[in-house]
């Protein structure tokens, strides 16, 4: 069992890593398939057996991905999945116009209730969407007023602040100032006789 992973690899003394070369493939052409596990992302009835698949089951499913397949760039993929009753392939894909699916082939889509019914025209849309920025632009504003009262605000009260030390300097300190000379003088004259008559 200790041979089984193989950490080292003899190579031979004349091995000689260049001569191996890159191999190349020819292209696949078509779209790209692979096999996937998702869940359905809606309920769904097969057309060929009358099955219900619940949103959520899970499949081993093909998803394509055509290149030819976008909608304004954005890549569309296609899923194949197999009823769970009478295996007939069910194909969905996305539909990034509608951030959703789209049922194409085996199976109908359920009647959700919450869905709109009624699928925005491009004109209803961009009516939404001029709207919606509209309501963001308004937002900003309001974001905008609240800093600025907010800063308003604190350059009051840094005026305030300012006026009060003033006001207390005028009242208290404003003796030591130059243009009140003489009392300091009296007041120095004061200590020192104070201060030698304590002596
Ligand atoms: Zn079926």
């Amino acid at each position: 069992m200790s041979e089984r992973k193989v950490l080292t690899k003899y190579y031979p003394p004349d091995f000689d890593p260049s001569a191996l070369g890159r191999q190349r493939k020819p292209k696949q052409a078509g779209p790209r398939v692979i096999t996937v596990r998702l869940m359905a992302p809606f309920s769904m009835r097969c057309l060929t057996c009358g099955e219900y698949l619940p949103k959520g089951r899970k499949f081993n499913a093909r998803k394509e991905t055509n290149q030819e397949e976008k909608y304004l760039g954005i890549q569309i993929f296609r899923f194949y999945i197999r009823c769970t009753r009478c295996s007939a392939e069910i194909t969905f894909k996305t539909d990034p116009r509608v951030n959703d699916y789209v049922c194409e082939r085996g199976a109908k889509r359920n009647t959700e209730p919450w869905r709109p019914l009624k699928e925005e025209t491009d004109e209803e849309r961009l009516d939404r969407l001029e709207k919606e920025e509209e309501e963001r632009n308004a937002m900003e504003e309001l974001e905008a007023k609240t800093v600025d009262a907010k800063r308003e605000m604190a350059v009051a009260d840094m005026l305030d602040e300012i006026r009060t030390s003033n006001a207390r300097r005028d009242r208290t300190g404003g003796g030591d100032m130059a243009p009140d000379a003489p009392p300091r003088g009296r007041g120095g004259r004061k200590a020192g006789t104070r201060g030698f008559g304590s002596r």
